[in-house]
């Protein structure tokens, strides 16, 4: 198990990385938010702890760039004040879990097992964007525990939109890596499979995912007016 711990107070970056060595994980320790970003893309985490007032980028903007990213290493947030904007902003962004500080190690600990075990049930094969579910390994669909039957057209469309959420995906983007081709006229195939899409995942739920922006193309996420 390796555990990255992105914190610039280097006591209780030593605090904490002593008491995870003793515990036998294997932990790396930054403390600038630009080098801790790159570190936790740039390898295989089991968890990363996060501080979210940081030199070079906050802790926020890290969590929510690893997210954007299709990473879906558990993310520990440790906030500073007991301040309930930091927890709320903190899980928004994409986080899961936060710690105040200052904490008990024990405390601290029980929360990075329990973040470890639930990272190894939910194994990286599964995309998640509020009670939509999608399987790629088993590729099956579901939303509020409802099975979701798509077209492999729709579930390759849905997919692109999922590994994309919270981005703007382009009709073109979408003609390139879903249809594997690009031309201009492809436009109204997309849009009708969008629809078909939109009929299936969003029509029966109360939050729609699927949204249009106009003249550009699509967005899936739960957080769109
Ligand atoms: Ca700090």
């Amino acid at each position: 198990m390796r555990i990255l711990v992105i914190e610039d107070e280097r006591k209780i970056a030593s605090f904490i990385q002593r008491g995870l060595k003793e515990e036998h994980y294997a932990v790396d320790i930054e403390a600038d938010g630009e080098q801790g970003l790159f570190q936790a893309e740039s390898n295989a985490y089991n968890l990363i702890v996060l501080d979210i007032m940081l030199p070079g980028k906050d802790g926020i903007f890290i969590c929510r760039e690893l997210r954007k990213r299709g990473l879906k290493v558990p993310i520990l947030m440790l906030t500073a004040r007991d301040a309930l904007e930091d927890k709320v902003s903190g899980l928004d962004s994409g986080a899961d879990d936060y710690l105040t500080k200052p904490f008990a190690f024990e405390e601290f600990l029980a929360r990075v097992r329990s973040l470890l075990r639930r990272g190894e049930q939910q194994s990286s094969h599964l995309l998640r964007v509020l009670d939509l579910q999608l399987d790629q390994l088993a590729h099956r669909v579901h939303r509020g525990g409802v099975d979701i039957v798509l077209s492999s057209k729709e579930y390759a469309l849905l997919e692109f939109l999922m590994l994309h959420k919270d981005q703007v995906v382009t009709r073109t983007m979408i003609s390139e890596h879903v249809w594997n081709e690009s031309f201009d006229s492809f436009t109204n195939v997309i849009d009708v499979h969008v629809k078909h899409l939109r009929d299936k995942v969003d029509k029966n739920f109360s939050v729609a995912l699927i949204h249009t922006i106009r003249g550009t193309g699509y967005i899936l996420s739960e957080h769109h007016p």
